[in-house]
């Protein structure tokens, strides 16, 4: 049974679309010391819009580079896919079907096309596969798809995904609180902290694959306490259960939804400070 106390407090949430599953939830939360969280979807929007295709040299143009890309991506279910086929078909270019796909998860994607072999994905997916960047010219903002045709770096798309319109004032009402906060993501260095930056995030742990997600939250904990993550993909579904109190936003995955004590169903981050407030003082009333 809920003791009497939690009601109060799961009232209290509801009326600001926070979903406690029960008063583990918020005995759990009263005492973080460290909130953690991810970045895409859950501290930035989620909408990513393509800027720009950088042609290497003059291997092909940017139209070119953008519709392999494309044909490459067609079938990804990631949201950094989902826009360059989105921006290919804007532009009205040609999308081939790919022979044969293949998800790197953290990654990028890997199909086979007329043209030959491409791979899309990050520096990490470039350096792996011993792929020669010396033609590569890195931008300084944004997350960049970098494209390879059969064993060629061929350009790079710059992507811009943008941060919550709450996440500032939500991060330093955090720290108000007295708590730690620190942002896991699969997601290059230089997005990263950016994103920390802006937002005013205490640490920016980057380049993790979804299982160094977990072991990095565990080493927070050691060093700082109870904590919280908050997230949102599918991706973060075991992290959220190795929490001491997992929160999704109500946007997210339905395997985030299941596994979060927490479920921050308007998906804004200023549900963060709002839940602790709420934790903290349904535990201080006495009955
Ligand atoms: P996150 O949600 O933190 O971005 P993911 O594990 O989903 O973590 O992705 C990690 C990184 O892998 C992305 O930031 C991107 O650089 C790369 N990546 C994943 N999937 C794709 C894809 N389909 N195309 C290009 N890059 C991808
Ligand atoms: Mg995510």
């Amino acid at each position: 049974s809920v003791p009497l106390a939690f009601f109060s407090g799961i009232g209290a949430g509801s009326k600001k679309g926070i979903l406690f599953k029960g008063g583990i939830a918020i005995e759990g939360l009263k005492n973080v010391k460290a909130i953690v969280m991810d970045k895409t979807g859950t501290i930035t929007k989620g909408n990513f819009v393509v800027q720009k295709a950088n042609p290497a040299g003059n291997a092909m143009t940017a139209n070119d580079l953008l519709a392999i890309s494309a044909s490459c991506e067609l079938s990804s279910t990631h949201p950094i896919g989902n826009s360059i086929v989105d921006a290919a078909k804007e532009k009205g270019l040609s999308i081939e079907r790919p022979s044969k796909v293949e998800e790197i998860a953290g990654h990028g994607i890997r199909a086979e096309l007329s043209k030959g072999v491409v791979l899309c994905g990050n520096r990490k997916l470039m350096d792996e596969q011993n792929v020669d960047l010396s033609s590569y010219q890195k931008e300084d903002f944004g997350t960049e798809v970098l494209v390879v045709l059969n064993g060629k770096f061929v350009g790079n798309i710059v992507i811009s995904d943008t941060v919550k319109e709450d996440a500032k004032e939500a991060i330093a009402a955090v720290k108000k609180q007295g708590i730690i906060t620190a942002m896991l993501t699969g997601d290059a260095q230089e997005s990263a902290d950016a994103v920390a930056k802006e937002t005013g995030i205490d640490e920016a742990h980057a380049k993790l694959l979804p299982q160094d997600k977990l072991s990095e939250l565990k080493k927070i904990r050691e060093s700082h306490g109870a904590v919280m993550f908050v997230g949102d993909g599918i991706n973060d579904a075991p992290v959220l259960a190795g929490a001491d109190v997992g929160a999704a936003m109500g946007s997210g995955a339905d395997a985030a939804i299941e596994a979060a004590d927490v479920v921050f169903m308007n998906s804004e981050m200023k549900a963060i400070p709002e839940a602790v407030s709420i934790a903290k003082m349904t535990n201080s009333i006495s009955w």
